[in-house]
């Protein structure tokens, strides 16, 4: 099965609903670290928890979810674009294994940067004070913009790296009857087991979930994962230093190396492939 999302929609009740998987996204982000299970997992439901929040925002740019705290477990973040283009990365300093979601994040806060081609930045943050990732994120959507959200997330790397959700959220202007509509779709929502959401497909899995309703189902859209490093990237964060700083650097290490957290690639300059900048460096300073 291909990585991909699904909205919908229920005629009666004034909720919307996503079902997300990407297994091979997953897949590609975790395959070049050297992740704890804990640890892969966490990137895994990120990844989906991400995917899930992008379909649910009309924009043309980009969105970052992070996590950020003092347990072992020090950033986790997944960049994402409106194509559902996706990559992401952990840091960890410590032994993760065994840990809860607590005990990994630590004391710690989520942020949810949204980045429009045009227009404002938008920054979101909310404190860690729930027992897992997708509690947070209800939190996050009830504090930030009073929706009440139920989001579903799971991931696994047992025998395969496998990561699917789901997310339910009452539509912005709702009528009194909303509670009532919403506690019934998240309580059958509640009954999905992890291994349904990996492996049935979205009209299987609405089948199962929501036979007795009417739900009316948008366009898929694929989930990709893609790195947007490059050596014209490296070389424009390169730029950022002095001519003086890049000459000591290959003075002392006789090329410069630079490496993507997010897709593992390498990047290598030679004095050569750097002249560049450092004839535009010198002629700004003289
Ligand atoms: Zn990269």
């Amino acid at each position: 099965m291909n990585d991909q999302l699904q909205r919908f929609i229920f005629d009666a009740y004034q909720i919307r609903g996503e079902i997300a998987q990407a297994h091979n996204s997953f897949n590609d982000i975790i395959k070049k670290h050297d992740y704890s299970t804990e640890v892969a997992n966490l990137v895994g439901e990120l990844l989906i928890a991400t995917s899930l929040i992008t379909a649910t925002l009309k924009f043309n740019g980009k969105i970052t979810v992070q996590l950020q705290g003092d347990g072992p477990l020090n950033t986790a973040v997944i960049n994402a674009n409106q194509n559902l283009e996706i990559r992401g990365t952990a840091n960890v300093t410590g032994d993760t294994t065994g840990l809860s979601f607590k005990q990994l994040v630590g004391k710690g806060h989520l942020m949810i940067t949204i980045s429009p081609e045009e227009g404002e930045r938008y920054q979101g943050i909310v404190a860690l004070e729930k027992d897992s990732l997708s509690e947070c994120l209800e939190d996050y959507f009830i504090k930030s913009e009073q929706l009440a959200t139920r989001i579903i997330l799971h991931a696994s790397v047992k025998n395969k790296a496998q990561a699917a959700g789901l997310l339910l959220q009452t539509l912005p202007a709702v009528d009194e009857n909303h509670e009532a509509d919403f506690q019934h779709v998240s309580a059958l929502a509640s009954t999905v087991k992890e291994e349904e959401l990996y492996t049935l497909s979205n009209d299987e899995l609405l089948y199962r979930l929501y036979h007795q309703e009417k739900v009316r189902l948008f366009e898929i859209q694929p989930i990709s994962f893609k790195c947007s490093c490059s050596k014209e990237r490296c070389l424009t964060s390169l730029a950022s230093i002095t001519a003086d700083e890049i000459l000591e650097m290959l003075n002392e290490q006789g090329s410069i190396d630079m490496h993507c957290e997010y897709c593992a690639s390498d990047y290598h300059f030679e004095k050569d492939d750097l002249q560049i900048l450092l004839h535009d460096e010198q002629g700004l300073q003289h």
